[in-house]
């Protein structure tokens, strides 16, 4: 019997879809799906996640040597544990030994990873950034932000590192997600812009809020915000490069160039100012799948860490 190719998983799980990629051991992209969450783990996760791998592993005729896992939660240092994950609809019973839930349903070993260090570890490869040190701020829903330094994202001694969006830099009266009152996204982040645009009737929709409302105290401040905290991030770490992305940062007229000045503006000169590049993150949809299937490479396959093909979406 011929022996099957090795490929690699990577899952990518949000609240609201699931996304999924298959990548070979150079780095070809043969797969990528998206499912809605709700439907993949309406029978349990395991169940729904093992189906819906084995079905392409099945189809493509491969065998799995690894699956990488995302989420938006907080991972441990074992990259087996979710520690926190309030925006995901999983009961505690099903988070138990997951990853050794998977691995047995799998045959193949399993890691978890934060979901923003998926979007990092693509966006890394994808500007060959592998061997600098790099930091990258995605302001989307929080504030994300994640680190990569000696050639993978650094987590910390727990697992948690890089949560810019809860140093204590915001509204001190406001109560954040994560329990703490002050934190940057209450200030910082799609959900405080979003409640601020529904503070009152508004004669545009919130998609246009960078096209029509640029000027409005609180969008000014939100900008300001990041941009001080990004810069307290560059002033600590001296990071070769800064990947700047996220779902507001993708909206409509974002005023990139004027963050970027409002962050240089903080940095010391004359370095790191005159020396850190800003890039610009992706937005394609699939790229925290895809950077979990080149950790699960790098990780699962030992295979340098190429910048993938462009995806094959099936
Ligand atoms: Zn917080």
């Amino acid at each position: 019997m011929q022996k099957q190719p090795d490929v690699v998983a990577g899952v990518d799980m949000g609240a609201t879809h699931i996304r999924f990629c298959l990548q070979t051991g150079d780095g070809t992209v043969i797969h990528c799906e998206k499912q809605r969450t709700s439907e993949v783990i309406s029978s349990g996760v395991v169940i729904g996640v093992t189906e819906m791998i084995n079905a392409q592993l099945q189809h493509f005729q491969v065998r799995c040597r690894g699956l990488m896992m995302g989420f938006p939660a907080l991972v441990g240092k074992d990259k087996r544990t979710i520690i926190s994950t309030p925006n995901l609809p999983l009961q505690a019973t099903e988070l138990f030994d997951l990853a050794g839930k998977l691995e047995d349903a799998l045959s193949c070993p399993v890691e978890f990873s934060r979901d923003v260090n998926l979007q990092l570890s693509f966006d890394v490869v994808q500007h060959n950034l592998q061997q600098q040190q790099v930091l990258a701020a995605y302001l989307g829903t929080g504030m994300g932000f994640a680190i990569w330094l000696n050639g993978a994202p650094w987590t910390g001694a727990h697992g948690v590192a890089g949560e810019l969006g809860h140093i204590p830099q915001g509204d001190m009266t406001r109560h954040c997600g994560c329990g703490n009152t002050g934190c940057l996204e209450t200030v910082c982040s799609g959900i405080a812009l979003k409640r601020w645009y529904e503070q009152q009737p508004r004669e545009y929709a919130i998609g246009e809020i960078f096209t029509v409302a640029r000027d409005e105290p609180f969008v000014q401040q939100l900008l300001a915000h990041a941009a001080r905290a990004i810069a307290t991030s560059i002033n600590l770490f001296d990071p070769d490069a800064v990947i700047l992305g996220g779902g507001v940062m993708d909206m409509d007229a974002f005023p990139r160039e004027t963050l970027i000045a409002g962050i240089k503006q903080h940095l010391r000169r004359p370095l790191p100012y005159e020396a850190v590049r800003f890039i610009t993150a992706s937005s394609s949809a699939f790229n925290g799948a895809q950077g979990a299937a080149t950790l699960a490479r790098c990780q699962f396959m030992s295979s340098p860490c190429a910048a993938p093909a462009p995806a094959v979406h099936g």
